[in-house]
């Protein structure tokens, strides 16, 4: 990444000139104290004793035996269990890390966006616990089809907020938070949800989820020994799978990314951004974006509202760009077998959103399998628990 932002030619920041002085406070922020010794030893405290870092490492035996009942394809598949982290997601990781620094820029107010209802969650949960008030933003379709995650804000004290513009989904949640940042910069801090955004929040949200990458590998080398040939993890905006492939990026490890294909790539209901998508502007950053021939932002489909955003994250179009990183989406249909599979084989409930990252895992042994001559041993990042996805899942569910 250059000084500007860039992730070759993805990334940078478009927005009001409004925000350029927060966005420039911030990314001085970064350097100044995120990275640095104080900052990283009370974050790092807090996800020993509040979140319960670190996660640990599962062996997926009979789920690796019921994708390949020969073993020929998948030799080893192991699980990296955020779901395991207070409030039941990585997002925790980012969303403490952020509102400690907000309380360290003297900020007395947090905002963030929410689709699934899971970064709303994580940043009430660390609002709460550090005193700061916050507002979320969410679209009105999420907050029906999510609704325990709202009952879970506002208990946590938050002011959860309907959005009905647009799709009245994720996108347009975030938009309506940049709207409420453009006026009341000086005291709130928003706290985005995903490695997307104008920079520097890619970098800072990058940063604040490389421990779960940093943890798998060091947890890979103590248990099943040397490096995992796979790293495999969902991509919403991109930020669980960022976490994970840092630690990994300068190994030969493969780096695969799962996207949502929604109802099917050749309808126009998925989320398959890094697959389908075109490059354009989308919240502050020049990424791969659905749009039509007009540049207009199409809307997302996925089953899981994690997923259904209409942009990514500018380093994944640069890691896609350059190769260093493979992706492939698939359908609703996929994920929610690939969720009974993985419930009745390892007793747990994985997030919609994380049951993609499972229903990859057979083309992506077979892809393996082609390059190494021998059978995969997979580290999967199981991002999230599925509790929220109940109702869902029952309405999917043949
Ligand atoms: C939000 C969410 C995602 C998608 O977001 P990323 O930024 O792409 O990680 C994936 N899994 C779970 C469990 C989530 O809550």
């Amino acid at each position: 990444m250059t000084a500007l932002g860039y992730y070759g030619e993805f990334g940078g920041r478009f927005v009001a000139e409004t925000l350029v002085p927060a966005l420039a406070q911030l990314e001085r922020a970064v350097h100044e104290i995120v990275l640095r010794e104080p900052f990283q030893r009370e974050w790092r405290d807090l996800l020993s004793s509040y979140v319960g870092r670190p996660t640990p490492l599962w062996r997926a035996e009979r789920l690796s035996r019921a994708v390949d009942p020969s073993g020929d394809l998948l030799g080893e598949l192991w699980l990296k269990r955020e779901d395991l982290c207070h409030t039941g997601a990585h997002k925790i990781n980012n969303a403490l890390g952020q509102v400690l620094l907000a309380k360290k820029l003297g900020k007395t107010r947090v905002i963030a966006e929410t689709g699934a209802g899971q970064h709303g969650v994580a940043t009430a949960t660390a609002a709460a616990m550090m005193g700061l008030p916050c507002a979320v933003y969410m679209g009105a379709v999420d907050v029906a089809r999510q609704a325990p995650n709202v009952a879970r804000m506002r208990l946590l004290g938050a002011r959860v907020l309907p959005v009905e513009s647009g799709s009245r989904t994720l996108k347009d949640a975030m938009n309506e938070a940049l709207r409420d940042w453009v006026t009341h910069v000086a005291d709130t801090h928003y706290c985005v949800g995903s490695a997307a955004g104008p920079h520097p929040y890619p970098m800072l949200v990058a940063e604040l989820q490389r421990v779960i990458g940093d943890e798998a590998r060091a947890e890979w080398a103590e248990g099943p020994g040397g490096l995992p040939d796979t790293v495999v993890a969902c991509v919403g905006g991109g930020s669980n799978a960022i976490g994970m492939f840092r630690a990994f990026i300068s190994d030969p490890v493969e780096l695969y990314g799962v996207e949502a294909a929604g109802e099917g790539l050749d309808t126009e209901r998925h989320a398959a951004t890094l697959t389908r998508g075109r490059v354009g502007v989308l919240h502050g950053a020049r990424t791969l974006v659905l749009s039509d021939d007009d540049g207009q932002i199409l809307e997302a489909h996925s089953v899981s509202a994690g997923l259904d955003y209409p942009g990514v994250g500018p380093e994944h179009a640069a890691l896609l760009r350059s190769g260093r990183a493979k992706y492939l989406a698939v359908t609703d249909a996929e994920a929610v077998a690939a969720l009974h599979l993985v419930a009745r084989t390892e007793g747990i409930l994985v997030a919609l959103e994380t049951a993609h990252a499972f229903a990859g895992l057979p083309a992506i042994a077979r892809a393996e399998h082609a390059r190494l001559g021998r059978p995969a041993r997979v580290a999967l990042c199981l991002s999230g628990r599925g509790d929220k996805d109940l109702a869902t899942v029952a309405e999917h569910t043949p």
